[in-house]
């Protein structure tokens, strides 16, 4: 079936359909997943992606659907909910930005599965995951929180790196849990993949710190020195990282000055 991979990991109840947006910030495609236990009548789609009439017509194949879940608003990931909403006669989308469609709550499960839903704020406000569960079997879904390879961006100001440094904290909790996320392959350890991207964001906190110290009065100018070997067409999402970054070393420096205020 055209589409449908299965890699080492991946849950026999999980399907993977990617959507055919490759590009710089979406790697291979938007992963769109579908969640049917043994047997069910009844699956989820988590993410159905850009408004791809073929994507879409692929997705709505597989129904029945219990409802459609959002791991955040960006374009690549929830365009094509509310047409696959209608493809399907009606399935609700539910999303933690309301605007995006009915409010989701602390669980969102379909026969056979447990959903729980974890907020993890940071590449946006409103990002985040989905820890499922099938008989023994937990799987993470984590959107752009955490992606299949390379780092993902805080889409600042949306996205907030005190958030997201406290989000990957508390996705460290899950050990040897495979991780689906919204874009490339899936990783076998949610917690290892977890503590590489804080460790990371530390690194780069230390960059920016140094490239500041030594002189860099702009946004712009951190990311020539950080990213000096940047991709031209991710720039602007290094520039949005760092902006995260600055922001959350200025607010850092004022808690430092205020609690010195204090002494
Ligand atoms: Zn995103």
């Amino acid at each position: 079936m055209e589409g449908v991979r299965s890699a080492e990991g991946q849950p026999e109840w999980v399907t993977l359909l990617r959507a055919p947006n490759p590009g710089p910030m979406t790697l291979d495609g938007t992963n769109t997943w579908i969640l049917r236990a043994p047997g069910a009548e009844h699956a989820v789609v988590i993410d159905p992606g850009p408004l791809d009439e073929g994507h879409l017509a692929r997705i709505a194949e597989r129904g029945p659907f219990r409802s459609i879940l959002v791991t955040h608003g960006h374009h690549d990931h929830v365009e094509g909910a509310a047409r696959l909403s209608e493809l399907l006669g009606g399935t609700p989308v539910l999303a933690a930005d309301p605007r995006l469609g009915e409010r989701l709550g602390e669980t969102a499960g379909v026969d056979g599965i447990d959903i729980r839903v974890l907020a993890t704020p940071g590449h946006t406000r409103d990002s985040v995951c989905f820890l499922a569960r099938s008989g023994n079997v937990r799987a993470m879904f984590s959107g752009d929180t955490i992606l299949g390879r390379g780092t993902a961006v805080v889409a600042y100001p949306d996205g907030d790196l005190g958030d997201y440094l406290a989000s990957l904290d508390r996705l460290t909790a899950y050990e040897n849990v495979v991780l689906l996320p919204g874009h490339g392959p899936i990783r076998t350890d949610c917690a290892e993949v977890a503590r590489a991207y804080l460790a990371h964001r530390r690194e780069r906190l230390d960059q920016v710190r140094a490239a500041v110290a030594a002189g860099a009065t702009t946004p712009e100018a951190v990311v020539d020195v950080v990213y000096a070997d940047i991709d031209p067409a991710v720039r602007f999402a290094a520039e949005r990282s760092t902006r995260a970054q600055l922001d959350y070393l200025r607010r850092e420096s004022q808690a430092g000055a205020e609690r010195l205020d204090t002494l």
